[in-house]
């Protein structure tokens, strides 16, 4: 478990560079409060809008942007450093290829998230579902070429593409899955550990899309879920002797920060006799043993 390697890859890089020079980071290089603190007392600035930047580098973060925003930087004599994330160049191209074929472009994600607002800025047209309700609400189209933001669920995306196909039998919906890896993989481990487990702590920032999602996917597989930012949040009474407890994170939340919280749920199963609370990672098959092991 730890950081996905578009985040890590995007930290060493801002590391890099702010040890050389000032630097700063347009946007929230990743959704994680910890992991931003520790940039600024590196020097880092930190900075949402382009009028505040005051020195001559300027990075943009892992979840990329549009040509358009890329080009305003590039005009007030900015030195740009891209972060962007391979796997959301992938998904910009997969939009690009789209339009460029005659495809309307939907994509399957928040609206407001700095990665979707990324993929859609230099479009003419384009539409942004994240429910049943909006897709319903769409326009009639010849031709649909959907995408999606890289941290939703892939079986909500799927869903929805689905249902754009109901929706419209009679024109062309082609679905490009730039769901990344990373996501799908913590997704999946997140649903095997929610069905063993009786309560889950998901580690991540307040306003980390992945994080947000892993939570919801473990509330919707049966465990109770409490969403942290760091060890200091937990409770002793959220939990009880003889539960299996689940441990998450989210692809932004640092190494350090969970083995925090990892620390305090063994200490709270040292005290509890060790045999009442077992500790599981995200890791599917490290579940299924610890839940095999605490029910002998
Ligand atoms: S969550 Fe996925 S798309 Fe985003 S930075 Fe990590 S690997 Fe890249």
């Amino acid at each position: 478990m730890g950081m996905c390697f578009g985040v890590r890859d995007a930290l060493a890089l801002a590391h890099r560079e702010a040890a050389t020079q000032p630097v700063t980071v347009l946007g929230d290089l990743v959704h994680n409060e910890i992991v931003l603190d520790d940039l600024r007392r590196r020097g880092v600035r930190l900075e949402q809008d382009l009028d505040a930047v005051a020195t001559p580098t300027v990075l943009i973060t892992a979840h990329g942007a549009s040509e358009k925003r890329l080009s305003a930087v590039a005009a007030r004599g900015h030195r740009l450093i891209e972060a962007t994330c391979p796997l959301v160049h992938v998904a910009h191209r997969a939009v690009r290829s789209f339009v460029t074929q005659g495809f309307h472009p939907v994509i399957v994600g928040r609206r407001d998230h700095v990665e979707v607002r990324g993929m859609t800025e230099d479009l003419e047209a384009f539409d942004v579902v994240l429910s049943e309700s909006e897709v319903d609400a769409l326009a009639p189209r010849d031709r649909f070429g959907v995408a999606a933001q890289t941290t939703q669920p892939i079986h909500r995306v799927r869903a929805l593409v689905d249902r754009i196909r109901q929706r419209f039998p009679s024109s062309e919906v082609r679905f490009a899955d730039t769901v990344c890896l990373p996501t799908k993989q913590r997704q999946d481990a997140a649903e095997n550990l929610a069905r063993v487990a009786d309560v889950v702590v998901v580690v991540g920032g307040a306003n980390s899309n992945n994080t947000r999602e892993l939570a919801q996917t473990c509330r919707q597989h049966g465990a109770r879920v409490h969403q942290i930012v760091s060890a200091t949040e937990l409770r002793e009474d959220w939990f009880h002797p003889g539960q299996i407890v689940g441990l998450t994170a989210g692809t932004s939340t640092p190494p350090v920060t969970i083995q925090g919280v990892e620390h305090w749920l063994h200490a709270l199963s040292d005290r509890w006799t060790h045999e009442t609370v077992a500790i599981t990672s995200h890791n599917p098959a490290l579940a299924t043993a610890t839940a095999t092991a605490t029910a002998r």
